[in-house]
């Protein structure tokens, strides 16, 4: 039983550590793998799509730009001294309604005025620092710059600005115009992406600055104020392209950027570490039930397998071959807790000694195997004669010992002569010996004082009387 227990204990943990073993395995290179595709492939295909998206974003609003810094109407406009200032407030009214964009604006050297699409807003100034912009496009070497500032025309909302410079026949600069966007069309393709891949996308300026994020992901306002990219925050300045992996509130994120050159901003996109091993954990609790599964079924097998050969070996120790009876060490080994029984309730026990009578002269005669048929006929009808409570064993040779239990002489007597009456009227076994095959049985009962030999000796004794008397009977000791 103990060996059975170490035996089951010992396969289920050799199961159970294999599994875990394999589990944490794949589980490490799983988690390896996921990571890699995260840092290698989803974060740089989201950026290069934001990219994309933010360039389509910006083409048509650049062509546009680019058609007004060299329209004639605007030139002519200016170069003839800026008198009707409702048919520019006309012209840059239809260019922003047309293209949809947030504002449409002229700003002419001469003078200075600054033009929206709702007429004139002012002059720009050299100290003004909102002015900057307009001091630094007559300045470039460019015909054009994307900016992102506050739009004065309104409510200072950020907006990105398509600068481009007007000229006169003579090539001289004479003014600038352009468009600006709303940000905020920008800021819901971000909260789009967040959406579709649940990643974090957010653009910085080129000093660290955060200058869009999408609502729901709370940045601080420059990367360095960060305290888990301190280290990186040089890198994501100086680097055209990186991937990076840093803490925020005790949570690792893998983080991709990427320069625009053309808005002057850097695109990151991250993700949070964590929810890439999200997508592993359906696979490690599959792992974990089959693991289950397999170390139950194994478990069972194995305890089958185990019974069986028990079964087998018990048979072996414990039964004769031949008749499939208990043996005489079966017996002896039943026999103690049968009398200890009895002993406690008071109630007699019983011996039959069961002998074949003449049994050397069917061997004799018939051969061996006609013997071994008669030794299992008759160990049948010993077995349906008594109750299954009771013991019937294959005692040796042609002998045959019954303990028949709470069972006095007299009872016991009634049972001896009904089990001769039905050998010696069984056909088949009278088909065997060519003739009548009786038996003779000694009947012994013990009450109290019980004792196996003494027993076993008084049933052989009657057993004697019984061969004396002329066989074929059952006779007391
Ligand atoms: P009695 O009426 O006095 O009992 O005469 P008997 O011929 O039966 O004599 P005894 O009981 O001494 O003989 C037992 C015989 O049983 C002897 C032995 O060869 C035979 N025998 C013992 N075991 C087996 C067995 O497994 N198979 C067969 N076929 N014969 C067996
Ligand atoms: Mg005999």
């Amino acid at each position: 039983m103990r060996f059975k227990q170490q035996m089951l204990l010992v396969v289920s943990l050799l199961i159970v550590i294999g599994f875990a073993i394999t589990a944490t395995v794949s589980f490490v290179i799983s988690r390896q793998a996921a990571l890699e595709a995260m840092v290698q492939h989803e974060l740089p295909l989201t950026s290069d799509n934001i990219y994309a998206e933010v360039q389509r974003d910006l083409i048509l609003p650049r062509t546009v730009s680019s058609f007004m810094g060299n329209d004639t109407f605007l030139q002519d406009w200016i170069l003839e001294g800026e008198t009707d200032i409702a048919a520019v407030t006309r012209y840059l009214n239809g260019i922003k309604q047309k293209y949809g964009a947030f504002t449409a604006f002229m700003v002419s050297e001469k003078s200075g005025n600054y033009y929206h699409a709702g007429g004139w807003l002012k002059q720009v100034s050299k100290t003004d620092p909102r002015d900057e912009w307009y001091f630094r496009v007559r300045l470039m070497e460019e015909e054009s710059e994307l900016n992102i500032d506050p739009d004065m025309a309104n409510k200072d909302a950020l907006t990105i600005f398509i600068n481009y410079k007007i000229h006169g026949p003579d090539g001289e600069f004479i003014g600038a115009t352009g468009l600006g966007l709303n940000l905020e069309s920008i800021k819901s393709i971000l909260s789009e992406y967040r959406e579709r891949y649940s990643n974090n996308v957010y653009f910085v300026t080129r000093l660290g600055n955060v200058l869009l994020h999408d609502e729901q992901h709370q940045v601080a306002e420059n990367l360095s104020q960060e305290p888990g990219m301190k280290e990186i925050v040089q890198s994501i300045l100086t680097e055209p392209q990186g991937s990076f992996s840093y803490q925020r509130h005790g949570k690792t994120y893998l983080l991709n950027t990427r320069h625009i050159e053309e808005l002057g901003l850097i695109l990151c996109v991250e993700a949070e570490e964590e929810k890439v091993f999200d997508a592993l954990r359906p696979s490690l609790i599959v792992t974990a039930i089959v693991c289950i599964l397999v170390t139950l079924i194994v478990l069972a097998l194995l305890l089958r397998v185990i019974r069986h050969y028990q079964a087998e070996l018990e048979g072996i120790a414990w039964r004769d071959p031949l008749t499939s009876l208990l043996n005489r060490r079966a017996f002896i080994d039943r026999y103690a807790a049968i009398r200890n029984q009895h002993q406690r309730n008071g109630q007699p026990l019983s011996l039959l000694l069961v002998d074949i009578d003449h049994f050397k002269e069917i061997n004799d005669r018939y051969g061996h195997n006609a013997g071994d048929l008669v030794l299992k006929g008759i160990s049948e009808i010993l077995t349906e004669a008594v109750r299954p409570s009771d013991l019937v064993t294959r005692w040796g040779g042609d002998e045959f010992l019954l303990l028949l239990s709470g069972t006095d002489s007299d009872n016991a007597r009634d049972i001896a002569e009904r089990i001769r009456t039905r050998i010696s009227l069984e056909p088949d076994l009278a088909a065997i010996s060519e003739q009548r095959l009786t038996v003779s049985i000694g009947v012994a009962e013990q009450r109290d004082d019980f004792d196996l030999d003494r027993h076993v000796q008084e049933a052989d004794s009657g057993l004697y009387r019984a061969k004396k008397a002329g066989r074929d009977r059952a006779e007391l000791a």
